[in-house]
């Protein structure tokens, strides 16, 4: 059974460690604990512990563990997976941000059913920062313009850029791409009074958090070296499975 009181308070302290290493504010990053794959008494005990921010993957296995700690009511509920267009009624309906919008189809959507909430939903844009075919996210030449359409629907806030760059990069490479995403931020940021509020970069996970952390990240998203590994989908029901 992972101890996720010792997990947090590594974490915490690893925190603290890389943002003195590299001059920045441990306040400014938010501990976003990846709860795909994990039980409602995990994240309920992380909960505990003082933990706020929780990303899910998949929307069925999210709503169930919504409903089940229904009475947490200042957690964050964070939407990290791929959506596709038939299921955004229920991930606006039941998220405080989402971080994976890639085409203005989604945003659109997401806009349109979120209008009987009374706060607007936090969106990042994913983007595809090494062109890889395989990924979601926009591509770094469409990242503007997507960026200014998400901005004028009236139920979303624009919040900044998400990203999942290339596994198997040497820490260079991994760190250049964590740099290249901060760069379209800050582009974006400049390129018109709208988009000068962006706050967030979502970037870095358990293996690369040091270099996301240096090149600015403001969410890093960690699951398993806070929850320990995960179980399939299918088996989250059960205690023993
Ligand atoms: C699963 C996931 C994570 C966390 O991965 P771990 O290896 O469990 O730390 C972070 N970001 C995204 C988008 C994910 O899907």
């Amino acid at each position: 059974m992972p101890n996720i009181t010792d997990n947090l308070n590594q974490l915490h302290q690893r925190i603290q460690q890389i943002t003195k290493n590299v001059n920045q504010n441990p306040d400014d990053i938010t501990l976003l604990a990846v709860s795909k794959g994990q039980s409602a008494e995990a994240i309920q005990s992380a909960y505990e512990l003082g933990q706020r921010h929780f990303g899910e993957n998949y929307l069925q296995e999210a709503l169930e563990k919504q409903q089940q700690l229904s009475g947490l009511s200042d957690i964050c509920w964070h939407f990290i997976g791929p959506i596709q267009s038939n299921k955004t009624r229920k991930v606006a309906k039941s998220f405080d941000w989402v971080h994976t919008v890639d085409r203005i189809k989604v945003a659109e959507r997401l806009n349109a059913v979120r209008n009987d909430h009374s706060t607007p939903l936090n969106i990042c844009l994913q983007v595809n920062i090494n062109g890889e075919e395989s990924k979601s996210g926009v591509s770094t030449s469409g990242v503007e313009e997507l960026a200014h359409a998400v901005a004028k629907l009236p139920n979303l806030t624009l919040r900044g850029l998400m990203a999942i760059p290339q596994n198997n990069q040497s820490e260079e490479k991994q760190r250049a791409s964590f740099a290249a995403v901060a760069q379209l931020l800050s582009e974006l940021k400049n390129s018109s009074p709208q988009l000068a509020t962006l706050d967030t970069l979502s970037m870095g996970m358990s293996a690369d958090l040091e270099a996301a952390i240096a090149e600015g990240a403001t969410i890093i998203r960690v699951g398993t070296a806070i929850f320990g590994p995960r179980r399939s989908p299918e088996n989250l029901g059960h205690r023993n499975p």
